[in-house]
């Protein structure tokens, strides 16, 4: 009998620098990509179709999408830092486009 299936696999594409939105400094890491892989007999043979790709950070082990290495440090912080309102003063996090007290969009 011959047995044969699919099962998941990680492979280390390529070490990466990068700046790492949780360590919040340039950080060592690897570009993961998950592959259905065929297997015969439980040996992954050949990869089907990729799953996905993630970066993981070698420090804190954070998985990242693969767009955080077009990210400079600056956009990272730009994107993590509240924004203060200049209507009211209020600090608003940076996913908002509108003040969560006074409702003025971000200037
Ligand atoms: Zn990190
Ligand atoms: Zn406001």
């Amino acid at each position: 009998m011959i047995i044969w299936g699919s099962t998941g696999k990680e492979k280390r594409v390529e070490d990466v620098e990068f700046y790492c939105p949780k360590c919040r400094e340039q950080a060592d890491g690897v570009h993961i990509r998950v592959s259905r892989y065929f297997t015969l007999y439980f040996i992954p043979l050949f990869p089907l179709e990729t799953l996905g790709e993630y970066v993981r950070c070698d420090e804190c082990d954070g998985e990242f999408n693969m767009s955080v290495l077009d990210l400079t440090e600056d956009d990272v912080e730009a994107a993590l830092t509240p924004w203060k309102c200049d209507e009211c003063g209020n600090q608003n996090p940076a996913e908002y486009d509108q003040c969560l007290s006074c409702k003025e969009p971000r200037s």
